[in-house]
């Protein structure tokens, strides 16, 4: 007994001895910044941060892989006591919320060829996912399951929607979508984003300069919820009621509806939801980031500085905006006429945006009343040139420049935009084939031009005055004379002009443009009688207030335009940027809205002390067309609305809007016709684009 209470004892003294060891080797101490952490959050172990519970999240926290207010249960007294132990400062963050980034794929076939499987990281796994999107979703509801705030749903086509009043942006769904369909992002974030080519981009969104998410913002026009619609367009474009009106729509050419019928008429329907913001009289007002406390001047009140203004204001920036006229607007006011463009549409849509907090000085212009040194030392973190391309070029021919009567067509336009008295004869002639010759000729026979005459050096197949420009100034009696150039003008003894010879133009091999060559044909010489010249035959850029040396002497390019990088717009000088006409040369008003937010990106990253730079994987321009016309089997023809406008003989002598807006029924209708494209990805989607359309 004894013997065995000994052995008892020894063996209890070697195993306490061995657990004394063991605890010694094996112990491992509990960090104290983590147990601290640990403390500091609320102990709900909802999982909504990510993590296994607050102990996973406490460990994640101390070694940097998650932020200071991953807690989503805990809110900002939580996120200050752990920002207090890990000794870092507490700075507001925006709010970020999970979106559904693309949506569809050929959902249905894939998920009965997974057999019964009902989770789609498994499905991903074991079938790979039958995708033509790279990034489309699979429907079967992984986000929905798992979502610790109820905020995700499968809508009724099996497409995930966020309520973004529940979501707390904790990332769960987008962490466990295998196709990568959702992603978190703030405001902010959205409105710096630009094309990736990742995306699964739409064929017009890819092909609009202004990047706007088209498909979107149709969608809700179907579903009668313009307000969003509205909302939507300005994320990507500030100024719809005018773009509404007078964009040339690169995007329609490239509809993949005009591949079996007729192209979407996306253009008047971004005007409808515009309009019903103009008519409900009331601006919707876009949420603003928190003031950074800095500021940025802007030069140049047309389309690209708006643009910027906008966005650099919506994300928390001051803006004042330098401009040399009496009003903001730029071409779109001193150029466009009150037909295509009623001045007290575009007067409300800049309202808009001045509303927000921008500071307008008007009759300002860089290089007379202040230059750039003197913006820096007003406290101007960072500059934007948007001076646009006023500089009108020479006809190069006699009497151009001292006879009465004889114009450049932007004076011509610009005077009429001052309000100021713009008589013409009964003859007048334009030379030119842009729109400002379209806009000058169409105008003129508003005044009472009894014959307006176009003179164009080349054919009608070559004019690059928008389509529709041309078949509208046909339709108010303008003639066009193709092949011919002004040679003279010939005044009468009170220096007003009488005559303008011109000769006749052959087209040659093609010239540096691409377009066939003109050539005048000897002795073809021609003279006519007129009273008004109006040339139009190109702008340029004048940037006379760019000093020739010095720290402020930007680089100029081979074009005579600011220079500037062509993906953040910065200048050879790091505070400038720049973008619109003074930039590209003469384009269009949604280039230079394009440019205005691309811009206001950069001088985000400027004063946020970021590198000024783009991301790799950006894309521009239009995407290579991934549907073959087959895959539209099933759809049936349906006519594009028509936009209803005045009749030739309503519109003479009278500068009424000419286009009258698309009444809501047929805005509906012509919604409906859209394939949703980069909504709904086409595989084997005939079936699919029935029930679409
Ligand atoms: P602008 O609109 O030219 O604005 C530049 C601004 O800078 C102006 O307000 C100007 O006063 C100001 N500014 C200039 N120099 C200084 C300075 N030194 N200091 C301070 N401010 C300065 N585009 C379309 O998309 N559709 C059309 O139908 C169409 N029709 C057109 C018709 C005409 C007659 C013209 C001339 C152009 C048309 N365009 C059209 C082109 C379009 O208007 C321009 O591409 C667009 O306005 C360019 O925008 P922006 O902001 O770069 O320049």
């Amino acid at each position: 007994m004894l013997v065995a209470a000994v052995i008892m004892g020894v063996l209890g003294i070697l195993a306490a001895a061995g657990l004394g060891y063991a605890a010694r080797v094996f112990y491992v101490e509990v960090d104290p910044k983590v147990a601290a952490i640990e403390e500091a959050l609320p102990g709900a172990n909802c999982g909504g941060c990510g993590f296994p519970g607050c102990s996973g999240a406490a460990v994640a926290i101390s070694e940097g892989r998650a932020p200071a207010n991953v807690c989503v249960a805990g809110g900002p007294g939580v996120w200050t006591n752990v920002a207090a132990i890990l000794g870092v400062a507490v700075e507001i963050r925006e709010r970020e919320v999970a979106k559904v980034k693309c949506r569809g794929g050929s959902r249905a076939e894939s998920r009965f060829e997974y057999g019964g499987i009902s989770d789609c990281r498994a499905a991903v796994l074991l079938a790979g996912g039958e995708k033509i999107c790279d990034v489309g979703c699979l429907g079967l509801g992984t986000c929905q399951a798992n979502c610790p705030f109820d905020a995700i749903h499968l809508g009724p086509d099996g497409i995930p929607v966020v309520d973004e009043e529940k979501c707390t942006g904790c990332g769960t769904c987008v962490r466990l979508c295998p196709k990568n369909v959702l992603r978190l992002e703030s405001l902010s974030g959205r409105l710096v984003h630009l094309n990736n080519n990742w995306e699964c981009l739409a064929p017009c969104q890819a092909t609009c300069p202004a990047q706007i998410d088209i498909p979107a913002y149709i969608n809700l026009i179907a579903a009668g919820q313009y307000e969003d619609a509205v909302r939507k367009i300005k994320e990507r474009n500030p100024l719809p009621l005018t773009c509404g009106r007078v964009c040339p729509h690169p995007c329609e050419s490239n509809c993949r509806r005009g591949m079996f019928d007729e192209p979407v008429n996306i253009n008047h329907l971004k005007r409808f939801a515009a309009d019903y913001e103009l008519h409900s009289g009331k601006h919707i007002v876009p949420p603003l980031a928190a003031e950074s406390g800095k500021k940025v001047a802007i030069i140049g009140g047309g389309p690209a500085g708006l643009s910027a203004a906008y966005y650099l204001r919506r994300l928390g920036h001051g803006v004042a905006i330098f401009e040399a006229m009496p009003k903001l607007g730029g071409m779109l006011r001193y150029g466009i006429p009150q037909y295509r463009l009623p001045k007290e549409i575009l007067d409300w849509e800049i309202e808009g945006i001045t509303n927000l907090g921008v500071e307008v000085n008007l009759n300002k212009r860089l290089g007379v009343d202040y230059d750039f040194a003197q913006l820096r030392e007003q406290g101007f973190e960072a500059i934007f040139v948007a001076t646009g391309a006023w500089n009108s070029r020479d006809m190069g021919v006699d009497g151009e420049n001292d006879l009465e009567g004889v114009l450049p067509g932007t004076i011509f336009l610009t005077k009429r935009g001052l309000n100021e008295e713009t008589p013409v004869g009964k003859r007048v002639v334009i030379i030119g084939g842009g729109n400002t010759a379209m806009d000058a000729a169409r105008t003129s026979w508003r005044l009472g031009a009894e014959e307006v005459t176009l003179l164009y050096r080349r054919s009608r197949k070559e004019m690059p005055a928008n389509d529709i420009e041309v078949v509208e100034a046909e339709k108010e009696g303008v003639k066009f004379k193709f092949l011919a150039a002004p040679t003279r003008l010939i005044g009468d003894e009170t220096g007003r002009v009488r005559k303008l010879e011109y000769i006749t133009m052959e087209l040659g091999e093609p010239d540096a443009s691409g377009r066939r060559r003109p050539v005048p044909i000897e002795g073809s010489e021609t003279t006519i009688d007129v009273d008004n010249v109006f040339s139009a035959i190109g702008q340029f850029a004048d940037v006379s207030f760019v000093p020739e040396e010095g720290g402020d002497s930007l680089k100029m390019s081979r074009w005579k335009t600011i220079d500037g990088n062509k993906q953040t717009l910065q200048t050879s000088v790091h505070d400038v940027f720049v973008g619109g006409d003074t930039y590209t040369g003469p384009a269009t008003a949604v280039e230079a809205i394009g440019a205005g937010r691309r811009a206001a990106r950069s001088i985000n990253q400027l004063l946020n002390g970021q590198p000024v730079v783009a991301p790799p994987d950006e894309f521009r321009g239009p995407v290579v067309d991934r549907v073959h016309p087959d895959e539209l089997r099933g759809l049936e023809k349906e006519p594009r609305a028509k936009m209803p406008e005045l009749e030739p003989e309503e519109r003479h002598l009278n500068f009424d809007e000419v286009e009258l807006g698309l009444y809501e029924e047929d805005a509906r209708r012509e919604a409906g016709r859209c394939l949703n494209c980069g909504l709904f990805c086409f595989g084997h989607g005939t079936e699919q684009l029935k029930k679409i359309a």
